[in-house]
């Protein structure tokens, strides 16, 4: 039996405005996709990306099929994408009917490998697909040039990286289209959620378009493309603009975690995800590698003894059943997957939990 949990890996901090916005939704009736927090949401976070605008939908996952969709990809069409993701990533390349490509990570940051990308691009490829894991950056500058030299659209999962930036520029803005979650582990939260961020305004309205049922412009209840319905509520919305409310905050919470765990646990067989010159991690999951696959599993089961959850860094999606037909290697993926492990990363952890936590893995290697 195991114990029960006492740290979980991630818990929302809802303490701010989120019940009063919510309770506002209640008592205006406005509690479907029309509403001032729709508007407020989205407004607020474009800015605080730095954005012309956003687009709030359902959720994550259909933020990325929206953008792929907008963008126009489809049969026989060819998109790069890490097979060091999480599926969502990868799904959405096939429900527009496009072909997932599978490019290494590098070994550093865990990010998709530039010069694997490269080394994948045939004439059917349109566009790479950028995942910025756990908080890191990817190399945006060469993935832009790379994208431009060959004429490839280039499309950005922000889903864990609200509050990553390179330089001052926050992630989300270097490519052509780029898609959030506001799932309820993700940095900020809306229960479920996500947001679009087109940076040319014909795609945006067309995203936009496409979000509502397609309908047209100039004609009530007229419909001239098949659309979908991928629009946020307004109650979500509401929790979002909360959330946004406290982002800086969150954001330095989790720092401060990212920094107890590297100083706690200095000297182990153990190597902390890094921030790389010039970026801003946002931590959205800390994590770690063993130095030898063997030590991970024996690790995590020691962690979970003492009632502390963990996760093992995502399965390379070529490895998973509905893709594995078709790409072999990809080895500097399937090393880190064998070594990762996510460690508790939310905001009202505290310097405390980390000492707690930092303290059960030392435990573990003194036993050896
Ligand atoms: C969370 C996540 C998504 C999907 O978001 P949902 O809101 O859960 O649908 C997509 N891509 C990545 C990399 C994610 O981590």
């Amino acid at each position: 039996m195991q114990p029960p949990i006492r740290i979980p890996i991630y818990q929302p901090d809802l303490s701010g405005n989120e019940k009063a916005y919510v309770n506002e939704c209640l008592d205006s009736t406005w509690i479907s996709s029309k509403g001032v927090f729709i508007d407020r949401f989205q407004g607020g976070f474009a800015e605080y990306i730095g954005a012309p605008h956003a687009l709030a939908v359902s959720n994550g996952t259909v933020a990325l099929h929206l953008a792929l969709a907008a963008l126009g990809l489809g049969p026989g069409d060819e998109v790069i994408v890490p097979t060091l993701t999480y599926v969502a990533a990868v799904n959405a390349i096939r429900y527009v009917g496009a072909t997932p490509v599978f490019a290494d990570s590098e070994a550093a940051y865990w990010q998709v490998s530039v010069a694997d990308v490269a080394a994948r691009i045939t004439p059917k490829t349109k566009a790479i697909m950028a995942v910025h894991l756990y908080g890191q950056a990817c190399d945006m500058a060469a993935l832009s040039d790379l994208a431009k030299a060959h004429g490839l659209l280039l499309i950005e999962d922000c889903a864990e990286a609200f509050g990553t930036r390179i330089g001052k520029q926050h992630v989300g803005t270097f490519g052509d289209i780029a898609c959030f979650s506001f799932f309820g582990n993700k940095t900020i939260t809306t229960g479920e959620g996500g947001m679009v961020v087109a940076r040319d305004p014909a795609l945006h309205r067309l995203a936009l378009k496409l979000r509502g049922q397609g309908l047209a412009d100039d004609r009530e209840y007229w419909h001239d493309v098949v659309g979908y319905n991928f629009r946020m509520t307004n109650i979500c919305a509401a929790i979002g603009l909360a959330q946004l409310e406290r982002a800086g905050d969150f954001l330095r919470r989790k720092r401060v975690l990212a920094e107890g765990y590297r100083e706690g646990l200095r000297g182990l067989p153990v190597s902390l995800h890094g921030e790389a010159a010039g970026t801003t991690h946002s931590y959205w999951m800390c994590s770690l590698l063993t130095d030898d696959p063997a030590q991970r599993d024996p690790l995590r089961r020691s962690m979970r003894a003492a009632g502390i959850e963990t996760r093992p860094v995502f399965h390379p999606v070529h490895t998973m059943p509905m893709y594995a037909a078709g790409q072999s290697g990809l080895t500097t993926s399937v090393q880190l997957a064998s070594r990762g492990i996510n460690l508790p990363s939310w905001p009202g952890l505290g310097e405390e939990g980390v000492r707690t936590i930092n303290e059960v893995i030392r435990g573990h290697f003194a036993k050896g």
